[in-house]
């Protein structure tokens, strides 16, 4: 492996101690551990899905976070591609602890992709919620998008823009949540190509871009509502550094959030920057890798009102009565649901959100939202492949075909699949009854559906 940059390991040596910052740098050669994070919505099984996966242990600050004793073939796990867990450093999993009641709340995850805390917000907030996943870079949006349909909550709105144009929607944000593009130094045990990546003069770009995002990040949280920070780096320039210059600023719109003290058994170190609180994930200390995370909150008097800037004509096309029946039958409890055409495409939103997707829609380039549901052709629906994943699908709507964990993956590879398993017409796919996509049958041919830019490729 590349030999730690010669800077950092004096640096962390200086600002550790010496025998601190040698454990630190010794537990960077040494094997990351492996996680994942269950989905609550779609584990079913969750005791024979953990048990197949070699789930050892919990992840002691994250309900639905386990620890594997090694690492499985992720890929060819059937259960991975429906959505039923996301492999996620176990660090990472702590900032669910510091968003507070999320249920039915508006969160905006604002350096989204690929997508490991939207989803983990995404269960936060629940049915009710609203998870807004912004991405700036237009190729990982699409990870991001692939990623939110899988988890298939059907709450959340993927967006693909500068933090300014998030900041202009002013005010408007319960929960604001950046996980900052940083150094990576936390990363160098899980991607040692981080170390060739990382120089001194990639700090200070990070942190000037820090500063940014956080004053965007500022603006379109509502009085009373909470900023989490986060980043994947030890470098105090990017952590506690970023939120001494944003305190500069904000000065006394800033105030403390509530927070559940951590276990000290689990070695984070907690600080604080002001009305920050602070969270050091150091490798030789905790079970993770290096990860840094705060919190704090805008003062319910501090100055904003919700201003959405002004829209555009609005995407989406009321459907009529007999189409939203149709719809209707598809979801479990429809009468929660709003419908509308998106381009073609005819998507669900949790009416408790819809009109702010429909805001939302008006004013920034949204990828995804809500559920795509497919298209209609003679009052029968033909479904997109996310309605398979769709936690609220109504199971009842069509017949089922369980594959073996063989057939499994050739239907994942967009293989030929044997008729015999399948009833006549369109058919839910599913392993371990977890649904993996739509296929139909035709006499003795099945004809594939799963999604092309989905397949295994791997071999
Ligand atoms: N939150 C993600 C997760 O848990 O899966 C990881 C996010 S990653 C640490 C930071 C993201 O910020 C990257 O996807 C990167 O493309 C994005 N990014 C890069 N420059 C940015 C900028 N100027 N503004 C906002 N986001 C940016």
């Amino acid at each position: 492996m590349t030999a730690l940059p010669a800077e950092f390991a004096r640096r962390v040596l200086h600002d550790l101690g010496s025998e601190q910052g040698a454990a630190l740098c010794a537990a960077l050669d040494e094997v990351p551990p492996v996680s994942i994070r269950l989905n609550p919505a779609k584990c079913g099984d969750a005791e024979a899905l953990l048990r197949s996966l070699g789930a050892a242990e919990r992840v002691p600050w994250c309900v639905e976070g386990r620890y594997l004793s090694e690492r499985p073939q992720f890929t060819f796990d059937a259960a991975f591609h429906a959505g039923a867990y996301y492999v996620q450093e176990a660090a990472s999993q702590f900032v669910g602890r510091l968003a507070g009641e999320l249920s039915g709340r508006r969160v905006l995850d604002l350096c989204a992709a690929p997508g490991g805390k939207t989803t983990l917000y995404a269960s936060l907030a629940g049915p009710q919620g609203l998870v807004v996943a912004n991405e700036i870079d237009r190729r990982r949006v699409q990870v991001l998008a692939d990623n939110v349909r899988k988890w298939g909550m059907g709450n959340a709105a993927v967006t693909c823009c500068e933090p300014r144009a998030l900041g202009d929607l002013e005010a408007w944000f319960d929960v604001v949540a950046v996980d900052a593009p940083c150094s990576g130094e936390g990363m160098f045990r899980k991607d040692p190509a981080s170390r060739d990546e990382w120089s001194e003069n990639n700090v200070r770009l990070c942190a000037t871009r820090q500063d940014g995002i956080l004053r965007e990040a500022w603006r379109a949280l509502k009085p009373g509502g909470r900023l989490i920070y986060s980043t994947c780096t030890f470098n105090r320039e990017e952590d506690e550094g970023a939120l001494e210059r944003l305190l500069a600023w904000a000065g006394d719109e800033a105030a403390e959030a509530p927070v559940a003290e951590p276990d000290e058994a689990w070695g984070i170190v907690c600080g604080r920057v002001g009305v920050f609180r602070t969270y050091r994930f150091y490798p030789h200390k905790t079970r993770g890798e290096g990860f840094f995370a705060a919190v704090a909150c805008k003062a319910p008097d501090a100055a904003g009102r919700a201003a959405m800037p002004k829209g555009r004509r609005s995407m989406m096309t009321p459907v009529d009565k007999a189409t939203a029946a149709e719809l209707g039958r598809w979801v479990r409890d429809p009468e929660s649901m709003r419908f509308a055409s998106v381009a073609g495409t005819l998507y669900g939103w949790p009416e408790a959100q819809a009109d702010a997707v429909r805001m939302l829609s008006e004013t920034l380039p949204v990828i995804y939202s809500g559920v795509a549901l497919g298209q209609v052709f003679k009052g029968r629906l033909r479904p997109d492949a996310a309605l398979a994943f769709y936690a609220q699908l109504d199971r009842e709507v069509l017949p089922a075909a369980e594959l073996a964990p063989d057939e499994a993956l050739t239907y994942l590879r967009r293989g030929e699949v044997a008729a015999a398993k399948f009833a006549e017409g369109l058919n839910l796919v599913c392993a371990e009854g977890r649904a993996l996509g739509f296929a139909k049958r035709i006499g003795s041919r099945v004809n594939n559906m799963y999604p092309n830019s989905l397949r295994i490729l791997k071999q």
